[in-house]
Formats: C-alpha cells, structure tokens, sequence
C-alpha cells in the first residue's frame, strides 16, 4: 500500500510555519499542539515531522528513531499535563485513520485527551 501525502494538508502548513500553534512540546522528530478544537481540558495533537499520513504509514515506514522519539514525547507530555495514569488521573490516546476512522488531517496525529472522566469508548 502506498500512501499519497498531500503537501497541503494542515498539519503540514503548521510544520513549515504558515498557520500558527499552540505548541506543547517539540523535538528533533515530534511536533505536539493544542487541538484548536478541544474535546476536554486536556487536547493535544501528537505528530511526526516526516511526511506519513496514517498511524499505518508511520509504524510501518519511519525510522526507529522517529517512532521512539514519538512516543516518549507523547508519554512525557500526559506527564506534564498532569494526565499520565500514574497520577490517578489517566487519559485517551486515539489515532482516527482513514475513511472508516474518520481521519480529518491527512498527517498522522494521535490525539492526546484527558483531565475530566472520559467514559467508555471503544466505537
Ligand atoms: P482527525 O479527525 O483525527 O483527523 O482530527 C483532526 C483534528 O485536528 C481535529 O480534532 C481538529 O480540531 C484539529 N485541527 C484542525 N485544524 C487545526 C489547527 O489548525 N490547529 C490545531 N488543531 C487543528
């Protein structure tokens, strides 16, 4: 399967600087944001710096080094946040992909949501 990344896309336009952020956290491979349209008090967007468009595309094509560093970034961030599962407070880490996942942005990005009772939700 290939995967067809728009250059256009909004997360890419965040990326190279031409619609402002609410950053979180960055480093040499994640970038993380405020989602502009927050679902709880807590709403950050995770993402790569490569160019991949779904959760798929990532695992399957970036380097071990972008896949750690993704995660550590998104784990430290529910840390900060006061989120993180240890604290007893805990979080939601959702990836929508593609048609049936109702993937919005092309880019993947793993939503990040915590900071009220979140309810069961698997569908
Ligand atoms: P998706 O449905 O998983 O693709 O979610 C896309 C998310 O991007 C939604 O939660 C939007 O609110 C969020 N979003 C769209 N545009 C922007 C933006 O410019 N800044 C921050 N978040 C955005």
């Amino acid at each position: 399967m290939a995967y067809d990344y728009d250059d256009d896309n909004i997360f890419a336009r965040i990326l190279r600087g031409e619609i402002p952020n609410a950053t979180v956290a960055e480093t040499e491979h994640t970038l993380a944001f405020a989602d502009i349209t927050p679902q709880a008090p807590v709403h950050v967007l995770v993402i790569p710096k490569g160019r991949y468009v779904t959760y798929d595309d990532f695992h399957a094509n970036a380097s071990d080094a972008e896949i750690v560093d993704f995660h550590r970034t998104a784990a430290a961030i529910c840390a900060e946040q006061g989120i993180a599962a240890d604290t007893g407070a805990g979080f939601r880490a959702i990836t929508n992909a593609g048609r049936d996942g109702v993937q919005e942005v092309p880019h993947f990005h793993l939503h990040l949501i915590g900071g009220r009772p979140l309810g069961r939700m698997l569908a």
